[in-house]
């Protein structure tokens, strides 16, 4: 018997539009959906007329659910892998399938797609060439910096992800880590109505923050680099 393909689909972070057409067709053509929440993917399908079996999959099942996932493959079902919002196995429970699934011969397919550090960190100015993505920072104040010393280190954009009622703290780190000068672009509620780009110095954004009401998801992009090539050449052509 043919076994089945893995495929890794991503979906929207905000707006329902941000989704392929190929993406579409895959999840209408899978025996089965392997997704977080299930209320969020039922949200999407229903929203694209799609009706899927579902299979529940989170950090703390994981474990558990990946050999029922693999016996399914096996038997020649194909599946799609989607998370509550954005590229799965991208700060997303994800990455244990894929290696599982591959450690047992199956083939595993992945589809390009909406994925919040890449939108944010185009969306941002600072520069693109090379970036080192952090995921989520460790949360105890003192790891957290070895880890933002440790990007920093690299010399290059580095990126991550912060949750709203962490983000004046974590900032407040970065500004101990990289100085109060240094260039951050906060991407905001991206793709979705409210979406903003908050730009600034570490200090400038930090104040910024201090006199606001802090909602939504995002996306944090700092760059201590000065771009001074870039601005050079751009100066010259004009
Ligand atoms: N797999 C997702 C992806 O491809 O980006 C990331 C999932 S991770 C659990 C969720 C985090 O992604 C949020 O806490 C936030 O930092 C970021 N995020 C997701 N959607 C976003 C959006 N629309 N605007 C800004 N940040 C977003």
């Amino acid at each position: 018997m043919n076994k089945g393909i893995l495929y890794i689909v991503p979906t929207p972070i905000g707006n329902l539009e941000d989704i392929t057409l190929r993406a579409i067709r895959i999840l209408k053509e899978s025996d089965l959906i392997v997704c977080e929440d299930t209320r969020q993917t039922l949200k999407l399908l229903s929203h694209l007329q799609i009706s899927k079996k579902l299979i529940s999959f989170y950090t703390q099942n994981q474990l558990r659910k990946i050999p029922q996932i693999i016996s399914m493959l096996q038997q020649g079902k194909n599946i799609s892998l989607v998370s509550d919002c954005g590229t799965p196995a991208i700060s997303d429970p994800g990455y244990y399938l894929v290696k599982e699934v591959l450690k047992n011969n199956i083939n595993v397919i992945s589809l390009p797609g909406p994925c919040a550090l890449t939108t944010a960190l185009v969306g941002s100015g600072l520069p693109t060439d090379s970036f080192v993505f952090l995921g989520f920072l460790r949360k105890k104040t003192g790891k957290m910096k070895k880890e933002l010393e440790e990007a920093k280190s690299i010399n290059k954009t580095i990126i991550f992800y912060e949750s709203p009622h962490r983000i004046i703290k974590t900032i407040g780190t970065c500004q101990e880590v990289f100085g109060a000068d240094c260039n951050i672009v906060l991407g905001r509620e991206l793709t979705k109505k409210f979406e903003e780009y908050i730009r600034g110095t570490i200090s400038e954004v930090l104040e910024n923050l201090k006199n606001r009401e802090i909602l939504g998801e995002f996306v944090i992009i700092i760059s201590c680099t000065e771009d001074k090539e870039t601005d050079d050449k751009i100066t010259s052509e004009f």
